[in-house]
């Protein structure tokens, strides 16, 4: 039987399959090297305070610029990162820049931007001493540890084989803030966030869309934010793209909204041109 399989499977590797094996391996090699060759950029998107009307945080997201292939997404990279094992690696360097932006921001220009940045399921599996390394540079740079966020997705509540109820209530007493990214596109509840003491809610774009179309969709996402303020979880809204989704949200009482209608994820120079002023005295 497993001689027939084999042969089943061979019937199934097709040329386009032989192709793709072989985008990957160059891909999983450049990966390992990009690092060490200053490909990986930070970009910078604005999260917007609804009622003060003014960005207080940004997501940092990752770009890769790769030599011959040009810009390559995360969500063809990191995915192949986590497989490799190499998003260890990856995620340390963006907490890393993200951590000294920060401390740059703030002795520059006095100004307090609270950047999040996203931390794959894997980063926790894979944890050895990052954290306390983490906490050591934010003591380093004489942050305050709710200068960085952290957003997890919702499968990592759901594997209990991770020890991850231990580990977000170190992020708590530590002070950092977590975020659960993509809310609604995974399997959890409202009653997770509670358990797990989380800070922010981050609806999924896939919500904000539905807005425009259906009323289930607004009445979704005001239920989604009565709960969250009653458990204390503030509310980010992911991907407003229109004045309209921003009116609905704005009325439901969501805290922060994310999205192309404030900006578009924009480099460190174009971050800073914009929204990082220098305080005048
Ligand atoms: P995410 O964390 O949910 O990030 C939001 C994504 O939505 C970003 O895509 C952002 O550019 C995009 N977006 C923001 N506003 C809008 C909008 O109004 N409309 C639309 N259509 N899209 C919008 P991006 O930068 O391509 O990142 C994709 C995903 O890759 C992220 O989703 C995150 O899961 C992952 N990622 C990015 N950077 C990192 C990183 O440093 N580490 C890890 N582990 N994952 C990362
Ligand atoms: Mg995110
Ligand atoms: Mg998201
Ligand atoms: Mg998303």
């Amino acid at each position: 039987a497993a001689k027939e399989q084999g042969r089943n499977r061979f019937h199934y590797f097709t040329p386009s399959m032989q192709e793709y094996a072989r985008y990957r391996m160059a891909l999983i090699k450049d990966l390992r090297n990009a690092i060490n060759r200053k490909e990986f950029e930070l970009y910078y998107q604005p999260i917007v305070d609804m009622e003060q009307q003014r960005v207080c945080k940004a997501e940092a997201l990752i770009r890769w610029v790769h030599p011959q292939r040009g810009l390559v997404s995360p969500g063809e990279f990191i995915p192949v990162a986590e497989e490799t094992g190499l998003i260890n690696e990856i995620g340390n360097w963006v907490f890393e820049k993200a951590a000294q932006q920060s401390a740059r921001w703030r002795t520059q220009f006095g100004v307090e931007i609270q950047i999040s940045i996203n931390k794959s399921p894997i980063q926790f599996r894979d944890e050895g001493n990052t954290f306390s390394d983490w906490l050591a540079l934010l003591r380093h740079l004489e942050l305050a540890s709710n200068a960085i966020c952290v957003e997890i997705t919702e499968g990592l509540l759901l594997d209990a084989s991770m020890g991850v109820t231990d580990k977000l209530l170190s992020y708590r007493d530590a002070g950092i803030q977590v975020s659960l990214d993509d809310f609604g596109t995974g399997y959890s509840s409202l009653a997770y966030l509670k358990k797990f003491d989380i800070d922010y809610l981050k609806i999924d774009q896939s919500f904000t869309r539905n807005l425009e179309s259906d009323s289930d969709g607004v009445a979704l996402c005001e239920a989604i934010i009565v709960m969250a303020h009653k458990l204390g979880i503030k509310v980010i809204a992911e991907g407003v793209e229109t004045q309209f989704q921003h009116d609905i949200l704005a009325n439901a009482g969501c805290d922060f909204a994310q999205g192309y209608l404030y900006s578009k994820p924009v480099s460190l120079p174009e971050f800073e041109r914009l929204y990082v002023y220098p305080v005048d005295h």
